[in-house]
């Protein structure tokens, strides 16, 4: 049996439909989420209250700012109130943080760090390695996302991530969001999706299988 835990991006009003599906399956998650994000619906203040009732939530940024685009100051502006924007809608300390577009360098990693968060997230769509909470920087193991072989492929490459890039290949033949029950067994593993995709790929059942394989 794994240990799965699963992380919900971008704050979309969808994301209240998500937790109850969520609930529903018994299935652990971590919402990130902006404060602003241009032209995107957000969940209001109070929806994002009672979804922190039941589930951990997490920064990703104010504006949804790719980091990797701005310069130093301006990413910690982002990172820093980001943070205490969404504090003070919860009543309750953010130590999570996922970057947005899941793009960041070592040293946005540093900024993060300086910034007050206990550990960040990157986007990995396709990851073999177990997943390691202890570390500051964290990668997932799978985006639950319709994404195409040559997709995963040009992403291992680009993370260096020659061990995934030959076990995806080995896997050719099975679509990525089959790929899910092909990780490794007895491990940690860590899931994200935005509820968005999840609605336009009508991908709500497979939170039932996930329930089922993780109970
Ligand atoms: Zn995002």
């Amino acid at each position: 049996m794994n240990t799965l835990s699963i992380s919900v991006d971008d704050g979309s009003p969808l994301d209240l439909k998500l937790a109850d599906v969520l609930d529903k399956n018994g299935l652990k998650a971590t919402f990130y989420i902006p404060i602003k994000k241009p032209g995107g619906k957000l969940m209001t203040k109070k929806q994002i209250r009672i979804l922190a009732q039941r589930f951990e939530i997490g920064a990703h940024t104010y504006n949804h700012v790719d980091l990797t685009t701005v310069n130093h100051k301006m990413a910690l502006k982002e990172l820093v109130e980001g943070k205490i924007a969404l504090e003070n809608v919860i009543g309750k300390k953010i130590i999570t943080f996922a970057f947005p577009f899941g793009h960041y360098t070592e040293k946005l990693i540093k900024l993060a760090k300086y910034a007050g968060y206990g550990n960040c997230r990157s986007g990995r769509i396709i990851n073999f390695a177990s997943f390691d909470d202890k570390k500051f920087i964290q990668h997932p193991n799978f985006q639950i996302y319709p994404h195409k072989l040559t997709t995963d492929l040009r992403h291992c490459l680009k993370y260096g991530d020659l061990f995934s890039f030959t076990k995806r290949l080995a896997l050719a033949r099975h679509k990525h969001i089959e790929l899910y029950r092909l990780m490794p067994k007895n491990v940690p593993l860590h899931f994200w999706c935005h509820s968005q995709d999840i609605q336009k790929f009508n991908l709500w059942s497979f939170f039932g299988k996930l329930g089922k394989d993780n109970s």
